[in-house]
């Protein structure tokens, strides 16, 4: 059964990048996209894609990972007896509670408990969102790897996730099934399934650009890490950013920032009216 789950697996992300993609730019690839999800779908057993269709009907979260011994879905305890058997890939096992497939990955990245930068005020905007401390004027990084390398390690060092090596081969895995590259030269390479923590994203730029797929240079890199329960949350902040810097002024004025400070302002100042 392990390949069925497999499927399921690629099956969410599929489906997640539908969604990112709707968010972001309407025009853009769909069709691919439909295609490998509708090609996946037909490849499950009959019961098994229906249940997946009516648990995506109220939640795009459908395949969670087990964490610390609870559902990452619902957070409801699962019994290390049912934990042990969805290991091995004995059977297709859902939550009791909320009826969502169970995975189990090892070394999922996690957030610190307490993340060592200063507390995020609530329901202040970008500001839950990021940190003066996560913005990167100028990029070092050359190529896509690079780029979600050095942010990765930014994160890392200033206390938002514990394993960054991790994070960067799971973003590029992510990005090798499809582009997180959008218009206007902007790319949101992330990672699902963060252990704890909140939505947080890293911001490097570079005027030359980092190619990331066969579109343009992308000059503006955002590498967000998504805890489970904020997969919904985070096409919000997707499409906030996208409406933010399809503006060309405002690509323009944030490129100009040359120290974090600046960057940090610039984006406070940008994104007040799409990010609330
Ligand atoms: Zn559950």
């Amino acid at each position: 059964m392990k390949h069925v789950l497999n499927q399921l697996v690629q099956l969410q992300e599929l489906n997640f990048a539908l969604a990112e993609h709707r968010a972001t730019d309407p025009e853009a690839r769909l069709k691919p996209l439909e295609e490998s999800i509708a090609k996946l779908m037909e490849k499950l057993p009959a019961d098994v894609a229906r249940l997946y269709n009516r648990i995506q009907r109220n939640n795009p979260l459908v395949v969670a990972p087990i964490m610390r011994g609870n559902c990452g879905g619902c957070g409801v305890a699962v019994s290390s007896g049912t934990a042990n058997d969805i290991r091995a890939g004995k059977e297709i096992f859902t939550c009791q509670n909320c009826a969502r497939f169970l995975f189990y990955e090892e070394g999922l990245p996690r957030q610190p408990q307490k993340p060592a930068g200063p507390k995020r005020p609530l329901g202040a905007g970008i500001a839950r969102f990021s940190d003066v401390n996560l913005m990167v004027p100028k990029l070092v990084a050359k190529t896509r790897e690079e780029a979600i390398t050095e942010m990765a390690q930014l994160l890392a060092a200033q206390g938002f996730v514990e394993n960054p090596d991790t994070l960067v081969e799971l973003a590029l895995r992510r990005e090798a099934m499809v582009s997180t590259a959008v218009e206007h030269g902007l790319a949101f390479p992330h990672v699902r399934n963060i252990e704890g923590g909140s939505l947080t994203f890293a911001l490097g730029m570079k005027s030359a650009g980092v190619k990331f797929d066969g579109d343009g240079p992308s000059k503006l890199v955002f590498l967000i890490v998504i805890p489970t329960a904020a997969s919904a949350f985070y096409l919000r902040l997707l499409a906030g950013l996208v409406r933010t810097f399809s503006a060309a002024d405002a690509r323009a004025k944030m490129l100009k920032c040359d120290s974090p400070e600046a960057m940090w302002k610039t984006l406070t100042a940008l994104t007040r009216q799409h990010i609330q």
